[in-house]
């Protein structure tokens, strides 16, 4: 079995068909917020089941090189616990992998919440018995439980996306998906290696495997806009300072459309002449990260005022990269900016002026197949070492279908959402009762800094379950119409903006081939829609059948 991870206590197996009052599964940002108000605040008997050996979910998972949060640190964490703020110090803007897999394991040993945290273990199935109210679980290992709530607290990003490459099985190096990255880490030193993909974990990893590699070769498909993250160590005043003002920093992410603690500009870039208007870019370029997004008010929801970014950043990318024809092929043409998830980077347009990088457009000459010495492209064959996939994920739903999950009368999860993901405030799915479903597809998840929805979610889901016991009810589940009628604004929600014009969005499900084209995250804004949230429980729950 598996190492500890500091401060880890190893649970008891639980015996067969242990019962509790609800399971969680995964124990990320989401799974231990989840199981400590389940466990502390009502007095549940919960368990948390987690297929790695240690917290972190996400980070857990990604430890590729380079791999950091793109939200900033002061903010990319729980906002529940003042003594957690309090204690705990962030080092960087944007924190490492490592350094929020030790944050996390704070909080797990600060709240004494890896007793109730079953590691090693793969949620295989989870059926509701109607007769008994109950959700039996089945783990890989074999494993029964049963509780009366599942509240899946799975991640959006957590299930792996490799490409079905011809020859993948006969290549002779080695190769990796950035989303299952080796505890141990991957030496490149000396090494040829061939990255596939740039999206914002491509374009994390590529500067940081360059500087390390013989030579680095990036398999681009799609051209993507970045902004540099500006990164760098939080000084002591600067901690000081956000420590002290953290009740108003988290009441503005909370009251915000996105989960951060920003303000976004009120006016148009259409309103600006065209200096004023390049003084404010530059102004947000120089600062950096996500935030670029917050110059003007309508960058995504007007294609005119969008424009005048996305042209901004291609004249940076044109500025930035010396040798013109590459320039060119990493200049994004296909899609307004960030209407696919925008990445920020650390030098990552300048990782093409080093000598041992190469760039490959592989929409203009695909990848044919993987060979034993490397990459056939329908040009030429590029010899490898190694292959990192850096191809994303099958997000929001793959995590949940990926367990086979069934709800009344043995409806599986799969059937239910063959035509998208269906549900009702992207909390339950009608059907599904009992199940709950932490920033599942409907909610704003992804759109939002990611701690804010979880907090939302949890919170919400906690104070649902207090109420049912408080009122003797067994039993929650939500009506099939009020699920249509969410699943109706969700899409309103998405088509007042510009984000489905990318059709190669995951967002949109389309990186995935087969997976039905759905816009799934809530585009609503988060502030409007925990304000819904609240609205439901405050009438009565309404949307929703409650049941002795
Ligand atoms: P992604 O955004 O889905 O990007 C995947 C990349 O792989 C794209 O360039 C895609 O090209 C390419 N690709 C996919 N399938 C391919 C195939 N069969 N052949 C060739 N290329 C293929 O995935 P990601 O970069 O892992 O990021 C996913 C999300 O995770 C982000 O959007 C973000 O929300 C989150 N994330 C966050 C952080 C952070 O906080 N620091 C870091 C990394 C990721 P196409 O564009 O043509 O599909």
């Amino acid at each position: 079995m598996a190492s500890l991870a500091p401060g880890q206590s190893r649970p008891a197996a639980p015996s067969a068909a242990a019962t509790y009052d609800a399971v969680i599964i995964g124990a990320g940002f989401a799974g231990l917020y989840q199981l400590l108000t389940l466990r502390d605040k009502l007095g549940l008997k919960a368990r948390v089941l987690e297929a790695g050996d240690g917290v972190g979910g996400t980070w857990y998972w990604n430890r590729y090189p380079g791999a950091r949060c793109d939200s900033e640190s002061y903010y990319y964490s729980y906002s529940f616990s003042d003594e957690v703020q309090q204690e705990w110090s962030w080092s960087e803007r944007y924190p490492e992998h490592g350094e929020i897999r030790r944050y996390l394991n704070f909080v797990a040993d600060k709240f004494d919440l890896k007793r109730d945290i079953q590691f090693n273990t793969r949620v295989a199935s989870a059926e509701y018995d109607a007769a008994a109210n109950l959700w039996r679980l089945r783990t890989e290992a074999g494993e029964s439980l049963s509780a009366r709530f599942l509240i899946t607290a799975v991640g959006c990003l957590s299930s792996a996306n490799i490409p079905n490459i011809a020859g993948l099985e006969r290549f002779s190096g080695q190769w990796y998906h950035t989303g299952r990255w080796p505890q141990e880490g991957v030496d490149f030193t000396g090494k040829r290696v061939g990255l596939i993909g740039t999206g914002s974990t491509g374009i994390q990893a590529a500067p940081v495997i360059a500087a390390q590699a013989a030579h680095l070769t990036v398999f681009q498909r799609t051209a993507n806009y970045s902004i540099p993250a500006r990164n760098g160590p939080v000084g002591p005043e600067e901690l000081r300072e956000i420590k002290a003002n953290y009740a108003a920093i988290r009441e503005k992410a909370r009251g915000s459309t996105n989960g951060h603690p920003f303000d976004i500009a009120e006016d148009s870039p259409l309103d600006l002449d065209e200096p004023a208007r390049l003084a404010r870019y530059e102004a947000a370029w120089e600062r950096g990260g996500l935030r670029f997004r917050a110059a003007f008010r309508d960058l995504l929801t007007n294609k005119a005022a969008n424009d005048t970014a996305s042209d901004f950043i291609r004249a940076k990318i044109r500025t930035i990269v010396r040798d013109p024809r590459v320039a060119e092929m990493l200049t994004p043409k296909d899609h307004p900016f960030a209407t696919k998830r925008p990445p920020i980077d650390t030098e990552y347009f300048e990782t093409f002026n080093r000598d041992n990088v190469t760039l490959v457009d592989i929409k203009a000459t695909p990848i044919e197949s993987i060979t034993p010495t490397g990459i056939r492209t329908s040009e030429a064959e590029y010899p490898l070492d190694i292959i990192v996939f850096a191809t994303g994920f099958d997000a929001m739903t793959g995590p949940l279908l990926a367990i086979d999950i069934r709800g009344r009368d043995g409806l599986s999860l799969r059937e239910a959402w063959s035509a998208g993901p269906r549900t009702y405030l992207g909390l339950q799915v009608a059907g599904f009762p009992n199940m709950f479903t932490i920033t599942g597809p409907g909610s704003p998840s992804v759109l939002t800094n990611m701690p804010v929805a979880i907090e939302q979610h949890v919170d919400w889901i906690t104070a649902c379950i207090g109420h049912m016991r408080r009122q003797g009810l067994q039993r929650i589940e939500a009506r099939p119409e009020a699920a249509e009628r969410w699943v109706a604004h969700v899409n309103e929600a998405a088509n007042a903006t510009l984000l489905p014009l990318a059709n190669s969005s995951w967002y949109l499900g389309a990186n995935v081939p087969g997976k039905p084209r759905v816009f799934m995250p809530y585009a609503g804004g988060m502030a409007n829609y925990a304000r819904r949230c609240a609205e439901v429980a405050a009438n009565d729950y309404e949307g929703f059948v409650l049941a002795r």
